[in-house]
């Protein structure tokens, strides 16, 4: 052996350059308690991650490579990056150690120190996986106090050549928002979704035994999630043509009668690299154009803005603003999150209905996690540290690179607007607009105070009220803090009386 080589849990990338041709080189890859304790994760993404991990580490062994696979509860393990790799390097002959840039601020100081460490020369080498560098999003922006999502959105249009025509871009709109995001009515047939059954019981019988602490629930012997490349590809040809259709029309409804609507549900494969972000738009794009009356613009453009823009978009401000961005609190908000989001116990149907999803399957889709959890934390003032480690527990997606920016920026607006132009928040009427959560509530939508009133409502108003300072410079919420300012006396004085009751019984709601 001369090359030894670390694979982190997220860096399941079949199509790896490395396995482009066989050499000497040994690859290691460990499962570490560490890892599966930083925070209290959702058991289904504990199962997840270590049977894909499992999963990786066969195939690189059946197509030659010789692999070292330390389990959670192998004797040799020292549940330690650093430990493993020094004794493995202490029994055989490395000359060389090689790693893939971690995608976490947190491994890769790890990882920068051990490999100071280590008594032999040190590689690191790109995962191969984005389409744009760690820090391309900061030489865009120079200078620039608020980092547009939609500018940078059109440069990676035109730097990649997707969806554009010279410079423009095709069917003359960069957006097409204005079609899209309706409620859903019921018309569109909602498909079957796409449920593979992997046996997860190995991984669980060991995180028994190493008595790693989880959330939520799961059937081991049975778990949902694409779990190897070959279940990637089949959920992504499953999204192409089943759900796309539909994507960009419904992105942002919600309803009781399902879970996933036309949502891809690719975000573990993306995440853990088992697909690369360019094969998925490629895809979409070559089903698009075979079939333009089926699958119109609209829908295409709308799905490529989330994984050409946003994921990138998100990933590149992660990498800007750490580390100082996993302590911003621009509001100083300081509540702990309230229990009911550990049990989904709650008389907020919205809420009772995301957090229960949540608990039984690890996932909820964008305007789920944004507008009715998010918003909720947001308008009841908890602290954004409880937030993320929420997020970052409970989501079968949720690494740090992408739920931080997404919680702490997008979702809290902790960040004091890099990243949203403005607070994401709304009283009912929104909740109502996109989803049949309001009708069977046991408060009610219309109301802003009184017993059955909506908590959203009030508490709306009553985070306007405390923020008018730092709003006030805002030109999207003018509007709102007119509307607000002009309201009578009265009637304010009831609205935040109402909400001063709720966060006092915040536990009780
Ligand atoms: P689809 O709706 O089918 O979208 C397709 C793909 O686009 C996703 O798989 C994802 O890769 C990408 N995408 C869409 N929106 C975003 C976004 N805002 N940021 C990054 N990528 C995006 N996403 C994560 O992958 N991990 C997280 O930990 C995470 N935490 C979030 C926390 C909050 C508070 C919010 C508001 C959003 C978060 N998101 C996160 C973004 C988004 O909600 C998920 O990517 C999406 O719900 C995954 O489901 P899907 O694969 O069905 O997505
Ligand atoms: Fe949520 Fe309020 Fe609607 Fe109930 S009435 S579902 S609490 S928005």
């Amino acid at each position: 052996m001369a090359t030894l080589r670390l694979i982190l849990g997220d860096q399941l990338n079949y199509n790896h350059s490395w396995f482009t041709q066989k050499d000497d080189a040994v690859y290691v890859m460990m499962e570490i308690i560490p890892e599966t304790t930083y925070v209290t994760h959702h058991l289904q993404k504990l199962l997840s991650y270590l049977k894909a991990m499992r999963n990786f580490g066969e195939y690189l062994r059946t197509k030659g490579y010789q692999v070292i696979y330390l389990k959670l509860n192998d004797p040799q393990n020292r549940q330690s990056f650093g430990d493993n790799l020094l004794k493995i390097i202490q029994e055989y002959p490395v000359t060389l150690f090689e790693y893939m840039e971690p995608d976490e601020y947190r491994l890769d100081e790890v990882l920068n120190s051990i490999a100071e460490k280590l008594p032999v020369e040190t590689r690191i080498v790109g995962s191969e996986h984005f389409l744009t560098t760690r820090f391309e999003i900061r030489e865009f922006f120079e200078g620039k106090k608020q980092y547009l999502m939609e500018s940078f959105y059109r440069y990676m249009r035109k730097k990649h050549r997707i969806l554009v025509s010279g410079d423009q871009p095709e069917g003359g709109l960069w957006n097409f928002d204005a079609e899209n995001r309706k409620p859903w009515d019921g018309k569109a047939i909602l498909p079957v979704p796409m449920l593979f059954e992997n046996d997860c019981t190995d991984v669980y019988h060991t995180l028994l035994e190493k008595k790693i602490p989880f959330i939520g629930s799961a059937n081991p012997e049975n778990v949902c999630y694409p779990l190897n490349r070959e279940q990637s590809l089949q959920l992504l040809q499953y999204f192409i043509t089943c759900q796309l259709e539909y994507f960009g029309t419904y992105q942002d409804a919600m309803t009781v009668k399902d879970k996933y609507l036309f949502h891809s549900r690719l975000s573990f494969s993306l995440n853990t690299k088992m697909l690369h972000p360019k094969e998925v738009i490629d895809a979409v794009l070559d089903h698009h154009y075979a079939h333009p009356e089926k699958i119109p613009l609209s829908q295409v453009e709308g799905f490529i803005r989330q994984i050409l823009g946003w994921r990138e978009y998100v990933r590149g401000i992660y990498w800007d603003q750490m580390p100082g961005y996993s302590q911003m609190n621009h509001f100083n908000h300081q509540r702990p999150l309230p229990r009911y989001f550990w049990t989904g116990d709650s008389r907020m149907n919205c809420i009772r209905h995301c957090v229960n999803q949540t608990l039984e399957t690890a996932y909820a889709h964008h305007i789920q996690r944004l507008m009715i959890t998010g918003n909720f934390m947001l308008l009841a003032g908890v602290d954004p540290g409880e937030a993320d480690r929420w997020y970052l527990g409970v989501y079968i997606d949720a690494i740090e690179w992408v739920e931080m920016p997404n919680t702490r920026g997008m979702s809290q607006y902790a960040d004091g607007g890099i990243m949203a132009s403005k607070p994401y928040v709304s009283s009912a009427n929104y909740i109502h607009k996109m989803s049949d959560y309001c009708k069977g509530c046991h408060y009610s939508k219309d109301l802003k105070y009184g017993d059955k009133a909506c908590p959203f409502n009030s508490l709306y108003w009553n985070f306007i009220d405390r923020n008018r300072e730092p709003l006030k410079t805002n030109q999207r919420m003018g509007m709102i803090l007119n509307l607000w300012t002009k309201m009578p006396a009265e009637e304010k004085s009831k609205i935040l009386n109402q909400a001063e009751i709720y966060l006092e019984e915040i536990e009780t709601l």
